[in-house]
């Protein structure tokens, strides 16, 4: 029996975070009450005509660019014909001849290391609405409020071999476009859609088997599960002596299994012409080197100065650069508390531990973002100390609280004050004259003690370091 290797290509939709739609001013707001976000343009009345929206091109070329992509400096939009309902003007205005960019690579990491995944190109198009099935009335109802919200597809070539680098290529692109704010990437709100197209074929030949594509499968966990299941299907199929049919198969994440949708469609079924509404696009020099030149750092290169030029450790570089909410934190942290390492350590240890107790993702949590540093500034200017730094940010985390102003309504404020602290250490020494009479008769380890017994007296708000002189001050007074 032949040893099988699975190939697999992707095709990622994401919804690109413009205000409005891509050819009309309509929002696209996910979540708005039901066919609220239509006008007559992105509703397919006839007679109307599309105006592009400059900002989809502007992201495409951006999401191209991080991806290594040839910008392609003339391209147009055609149309793709096809039925649906959740399509009103039956067609989809995409771009098949002339996408946006072409020839990109992204480099991913797995346990077996790096590797580039080829981009086969990324075009811009519009997202079709959404069939709502109504479980009561047996009814399909249809919301109009996607319609018409840019999209760029991005296609890869067939160059994953595992579902592991499936995973660690989509969070990639997650990451990046993220970065780029060019798409929230949200799977489970179907702003981020991959379609999985798989084949097999036994280890150490060059034709590729035939292949099957999985459509919008919902999550990562999903993907994984479905491209194990798949390839063991395929296998099973062609040692039974079988052949894999070119078809859409459904993946059935309760059931755990994929089925026949319908047979794979060609190129030609769609009748694909250009798209006599919208004028072709030239991209200039000038406006590329624009876009360009407004690209934010990517997670790669940030985590390079996060290192080289702010001290961090690679593990803490790499952590805070794997979430944009933990390098927004970490960045206006730093600033505020002027140290980025201290700034890293907090975040690291002590902040995320609340976060993780929280219950919550860390993007879900709304609190200030100045409150990290300026809790961390309290600690290091010697208003509080370590410990109370902990609780108000833990205060900060849950209930969203100013630093300073949580401090002083609570009494937390440290006491360096010798004029406070003294009265108290004199109250604890008369009040442990056993352990005075040993620490003077050379028993040294009462001295720890003592320090114990005045901080708590004070409540433990008070600078450590005072207390220790002023303790070690009236001790020696007595010899
Ligand atoms: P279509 O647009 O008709 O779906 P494409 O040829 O553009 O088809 O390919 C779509 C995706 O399928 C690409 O990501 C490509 O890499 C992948 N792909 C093509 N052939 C194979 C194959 N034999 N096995 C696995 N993936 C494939
Ligand atoms: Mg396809
Ligand atoms: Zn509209």
């Amino acid at each position: 029996m032949a040893d099988y290797e699975m190939v697999i290509g992707l095709e990622v939709h994401a919804e690109l975070s413009t205000k409005s739609k891509i050819f009309c001013g309509c929002s696209t707001k996910f979540g708005g009450d039901v066919n609220t976000h239509v006008c007559e343009i992105c509703s397919g009345m006839p007679g109307t005509l599309p105006t592009l929206n400059k900002r989809v091109v502007e992201y495409a070329i951006k999401a191209g660019t991080a991806l290594n992509c040839e910008i392609t400096r003339n391209n147009k939009f055609d149309r793709k014909n096809y039925f649906y309902p959740d399509l009103p003007k039956a067609y989809q205005v995409s771009q098949l001849y002339f996408p946006i960019c072409r020839n990109g690579k992204v480099e991913i990491r797995t346990s077996k290391g790096t590797k580039f995944i080829g981009i086969h190109e990324i075009h811009m198009e519009e997202d079709a609405g959404k069939l709502v099935h109504d479980p009561f009335t047996e009814k399909t109802l249809v919301d109009y409020n996607r319609c018409g919200v840019p999209l760029i597809e991005i296609v890869s070539e067939p160059d994953f071999r595992s579902a592991e680098e499936v995973t660690a290529y989509l969070e990639k692109l997650q990451d990046t476009l993220r970065y780029l704010g060019v798409s929230d990437c949200k799977m489970q709100e179907g702003s981020m859609r991959a379609d999985v197209n798989l084949s097999v074929r036994p280890v150490g030949t060059e034709k590729f088997g035939t292949r099957t594509e999985m459509k919008n499968i919902a999550s990562l966990k999903a993907i994984a599960r479905a491209i194990e299941y798949e390839y063991e299907r395929q296998v099973d199929v062609i040692e039974a002596g079988g052949t894999i049919t070119q078809e859409t198969r459904r993946w059935d994440d309760e059931r755990e299994m994929t089925y026949t949708m319908r047979s794979k469609e060609n190129a030609q079924d769609y009748k694909y012409f250009p798209e006599p509404d919208l004028m072709p696009i030239t991209i200039s020099e000038e406006y590329l080197e624009e876009v360009r030149r407004n690209m934010p750092e990517l997670a790669d290169q940030k985590k390079e100065r996060y290192m080289n030029e702010l001290g961090l450790p690679e593990y803490d570089a790499d952590i805070i650069t794997g979430s944009t909410t933990l390098v927004r934190i970490f960045e206006k942290t730093a600033e505020i508390c002027g140290n980025p390492k201290e700034a890293s350590n907090w975040i690291l240890t002590d902040l995320l531990k609340i976060v993780n107790d929280s219950g919550k993702p860390i993007d879900e949590l709304d609190f200030r973002t100045e409150s990290v540093g300026e809790t961390i500034k309290l600690v290091s200017d010697g208003k509080i100390n370590r410990k109370t730094g902990k609780q108000v940010l833990a205060k900060v985390v849950e209930e969203n609280v100013i630093p300073s102003e949580y401090v002083e309504k609570n009494g937390l404020a440290q006491v360096s004050d010798l004029s406070a602290i003294e009265p108290v250490i004199r109250e604890v020494l008369d009040a442990n004259g056993k352990a005075v009479g040993e620490y003077l008769a050379g028993n040294e380890k009462n001295f720890q003690f003592l320090i114990g017994q005045s901080m708590r007296s004070l409540k433990g708000k008070a600078d450590p370091q005072a207390v220790r002189a002023t303790l070690q001050k009236l001790l020696d007074e007595m010899r």
